[in-house]
């Protein structure tokens, strides 16, 4: 199993992280990306199994890498995520457009995040 953390802030970077490994994964199930470019360049080096990703971000946006991703390279059907601030119905109903298969609002607890990771996985 391997996760791919996408957000332009180191703390939420690592706040994810620390919920992922609540729910019983190890570091070595996840990466880091600090924007779209970065993550984009993991997921052409590397196999994953699921992105979580941010949608404000320098570079590359959330939204903007999930249209990347589904339409070119190896990751095309690989669930994703996204975790954002950007709570508005519109914003929702773009991200769900573009291809994302779960979302969350942030803050947001371990339960959440486990139950949407059990939703997409399974
Ligand atoms: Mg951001």
């Amino acid at each position: 199993m391997k996760i791919l953390i996408v957000d332009d802030s180191s703390t939420m970077r690592r706040i994810i992280g620390n919920v992922v490994m609540q729910l019983g994964f190890s570091k070595d199930d996840f990466d880091e990306a600090e924007d779209g470019v970065k993550a984009w360049k993991l997921l052409s080096e590397s196999a994953y199994d699921i992105i979580l990703t941010d949608w404000n971000m320098p570079n590359m946006n959330g939204l903007e890498l999930v249209k990347k991703v589904r339409s070119e390279g190896n990751h095309k059907k690989i669930p994703i995520i996204m975790i954002t601030t950007e709570g508005g119905k519109s914003e929702v109903i773009t991200a769900l457009k573009a291809g994302v298969n779960n979302y969350i609002v942030k803050p947001f607890s371990a339960e959440i995040l486990k139950e949407k990771l059990d939703g997409v996985l399974n």
